[in-house]
């Protein structure tokens, strides 16, 4: 619970605007899904419209793409034992964005990591460290080469003895899905925090951009423990940390984003990534950037901050991508910020920053 209480209060920076005339009301609301706290806020006429339709499409897909619940689409696909299924359209699209991500990265993103996931305890908060023949063995059924998706027909076959877990790019889709809504509602200025996920819909309504705090990954339980502040407007910013879900044993830390190369937390000399990328595209069916900020930032941090900057500048040189830039805090006390990002750095954070064109 204090985990949720200090996301909430990062909130007070990020919604924190000037004076509000009485047309610009606004509603907030909490939500707690994915097994996440969230915090949806939006101004004007249709906010509260806006906030609830917003809250029932997140409590769909959880329903839809929880591992913990029976009955949702992925514990269906799971459990079908190498037989098509038919399953709902955000199961259908999330499965293809992952491939196409898994590709994109060279499988440092990875949606069939569940069965390793599961060996650490992360899905069910029964926290573990594996053995390592356990490990060599389960690496054995990642990386599905059967997954196939008939969307003529709503059905979806992985291989038996894969599974699949979506936490690395759920909730980035559920973001896009809020961004549409806001759009439907004619909302024009409105933040969503799901968890790491951000979106700044809009600006403020003093016409400034959100301000959104960045957890310093060394103060996780300071609310106030900022590495510094990214002024965004009409962007999704998505943030994977190594402070964000971890066990310690033995006094050594066990994270919960893994490298699909060994098994293990990834151990790339990041603490954080942070992916933006703007939201003006979001209503196309194959447009996502919340989901692909959220898919980059969990790949990213397993590439390190080599890779990730070389993978950056690969992706924004092809014009069909939908361009990001990020943010990465390093084991080293360095935050590296590319291309024309308004980042302060907090001074009394004691990071150097460093900026990448
Ligand atoms: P959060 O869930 O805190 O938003 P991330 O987006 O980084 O953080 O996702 C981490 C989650 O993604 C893990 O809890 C796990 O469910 C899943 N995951 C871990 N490693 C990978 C990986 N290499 N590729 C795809 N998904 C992963
Ligand atoms: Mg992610």
């Amino acid at each position: 619970m204090k985990r949720y209480l200090a996301l909430f209060l990062l909130l007070a920076l990020l919604t924190g605007c000037g004076s509000v005339s009485p047309e610009k009301a606004h509603e907030s609301i909490q939500v707690i899904a994915m097994d996440t706290p969230m915090l949806l806020t939006a101004y004007g006429e249709t906010a509260t419209k806006a906030v609830y339709a917003a809250e029932d499409v997140i409590r769909e897909l959880d329903a839809q793409l929880s591992r913990t619940n029976p009955e949702s689409d992925v514990s269906r696909l799971n459990a079908a034992g190498g037989q098509e299924i038919q399953v709902g359209k955000a199961l259908q699209i999330l499965l293809g964005m992952g491939l196409d991500c898994a590709a994109a990265t060279d499988g440092a993103f990875d949606i069939t990591m569940a069965p390793i996931i599961s060996a650490w305890g992360f899905t069910e908060d029964s926290f573990r460290v594996p053995d390592p023949s356990e490990l060599e063995t389960l690496l054995e059924s990642i990386h599905d080469p059967g997954m196939t998706l008939v969307t003529a027909r709503d059905c979806v076959q992985i291989t038996e003895g894969y599974s699949v877990d979506l936490g690395g790019i759920a909730k980035g889709y559920a973001a896009d899905r809020v961004a549409e809504v806001f759009e439907e509602n004619g909302v024009e200025c409105a933040t969503a925090q799901l968890g790491g996920n951000v979106l700044a819909w809009g600006s403020r309504p003093d016409g400034d951009p959100w301000r959104i705090g960045l957890q310093d990954p060394n103060r996780p339980d300071n609310p106030e423990g900022f590495a510094g502040v990214l002024a965004l407007s009409n962007a999704f910013a998505v943030t994977s940390g190594d402070y964000q879900r971890f066990f310690e044993q033995d006094g050594k830390r066990y994270h919960h984003i893994i490298d699909p190369a060994t098994g293990y937390p990834a151990d790339s000399g990041l603490r954080s990534v942070t992916v933006a990328a703007s939201c003006e595209d979001v209503g196309g069916t194959f447009d996502l950037p919340g989901a692909m900020c959220d898919a980059f930032s969990t790949a990213l941090f397993v590439m390190g901050e080599e890779k990730a900057l070389a993978f950056r500048d690969e992706w924004n040189a092809a014009p069909s991508n939908t361009p990001f830039d990020l943010i990465l805090i390093t084991e080293d006390g360095r935050v590296v910020v590319t291309g024309d990002l308004d980042f302060t750095l907090d001074e009394e954070s004691g990071y150097v920053l460093e900026t990448v064109s």
